[in-house]
C-alpha cells in the first residue's frame, strides 16, 4: 500500500470515472496514496484507466454500473470495501446535460434523463455509501454540483433544477451524517474542457467564449483543476469544511 500522499491508506469511489473529472480524479486520487473504485458504464474505459493506475504503482479496481441503479451503487461499494477493506471517501460526479432551448422544448426524456443521472444518481450513492461510512467511523463525500446549482447559466432547465437539488441534498446529509463523523460537500463546477461540453459545442452553434462570459477567467478549466479540488474536500486537510458549495468556476460567481 502507498504510504505517501494526502490520500495514503484511503479507500474511495468515484463515479463518472470513464472520462473528464471523474477519470482526473481517478489519476490524481490513485497517485496521492488512495485505492481508487472506479463507476461508470463503460467498461473498456474503465479497465484502461484501471490498468493505467496500476502500471503507475496506484490502486484500483473497476465498478461497471449505472448511477441509477441502486444494486449497481451497493455493488461499488461493497467493491470497496472487498477491495481495500473500508470506505472512506467518496466522489459522487457521474453527470449529464444539455445546452438550454426552452424550457418547454425540453423532451420529457432529458428531462428525465437529467433528473435521473444527476439527482437520483447521488441519492442512490448517498444511500450506498453512508451507512457503511458510519460502519467504519466516519468518512468525507464530495458531490459534483455546478455554477448551474447557483443560478441559470444558459444549460438546460432540468440541469439547472437537478445541480440546485445535488446542492440541497448535500446539505441535508451533512446535516444529517455530521455526527457520525461524515462530511458532505458540493463541488460548483464551472465551464470545464471534457466530452460533455465537447459534445455541447459540437452539436449546438454556441462558441466556447459564449461559455465564459461570466467567468472572471475567461476560459475553460482543465478537468484535474477540478479534481485538486475534490481531493483537498477528501483529505484531512479539509477537515473543517462540511455542508458547502464549493466553487471551482473561475469567479463566474463573482461577477
Ligand atoms: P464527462 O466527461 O461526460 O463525464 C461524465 C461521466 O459520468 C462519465 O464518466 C460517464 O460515464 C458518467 N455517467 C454518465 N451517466 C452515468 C450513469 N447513468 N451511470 C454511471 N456513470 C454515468 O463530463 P464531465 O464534465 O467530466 O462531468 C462530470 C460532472 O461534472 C458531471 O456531474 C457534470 O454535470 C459536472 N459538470 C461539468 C461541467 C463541465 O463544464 N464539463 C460543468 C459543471 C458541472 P459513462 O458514460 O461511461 O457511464
Amino acid at each position: 500500500m502507498q504510504t505517501q500522499g494526502v490520500l495514503a491508506g484511503r479507500s474511495i469511489m468515484i463515479t463518472g470515472a470513464s472520462s473528464g473529472i471523474g477519470a482526473a480524479a481517478a489519476r490524481l486520487f490513485a497517485a496521492e496514496g488512495a485505492g481508487v473504485v472506479l463507476m461508470a458504464r463503460r467498461e473498456r474505459e474503465l479497465h484502461t484507466l484501471v490498468d493505467e493506475i496500476t502500471a503507475a504503482g496506484g490502486r484500483a479496481a473497476a465498478a461497471v454500473g449505472d448511477v441509477t441503479v441502486p444494486a449497481d451503487t451497493d455493488r461499488a461499494v461493497a467493491l470497496a470495501v472487498e477491495t481495500f477493506g473500508k470506505l472512506d471517501g467518496a466522489f459522487n460526479n457521474a453527470g449529464w446535460g444539455t445546452l438550454g432551448g426552452p424550457l418547454h422544448e425540453v423532451l420529457q426524456a432529458d428531462f428525465d434523463r437529467m433528473m435521473d443521472v444527476n439527482v437520483r444518481g447521488v441519492w442512490n450513492c448517498l444511500r450506498s455509501q453512508l451507512p457503511v461510512m458510519m460502519s467504519f467511523g466516519g468518512g468525507s463525500v464530495v458531490n459534483t454540483s455546478s455554477t448551474a446549482g447557483r443560478f441559470a447559466t444558459g444549460a438546460a432547465a432540468p440541469y439547472v433544477a437537478a445541480k440546485h437539488a445535488v446542492a440541497g441534498l448535500t446539505k441535508a446529509a451533512a446535516a444529517e451524517y455530521g455526527g457520525y463523523g461524515i462530511r458532505v460537500n458540493a463541488l460548483m463546477v464551472g465551464v470545464t474542457r471534457t466530452e460533455l461540453i465537447e459534445g455541447v459545442l459540437r452539436d449546438t452553434p454556441v462558441r466556447e467564449k459564449d461559455l465564459v462570459t461570466r467567468a472572471v477567467q475567461r476560459r475553460l478549466a482543465d478537468p484535474v483543476e477540478v479534481a485538486r479540488a475534490a481531493l483537498w474536500l477528501c483529505s484531512d486537510h479539509s477537515s473543517f469544511v462540511t455542508g458547502g458549495e464549493i466553487p471551482v468556476e473561475g469567479g463566474a460567481f463573482a461577477t
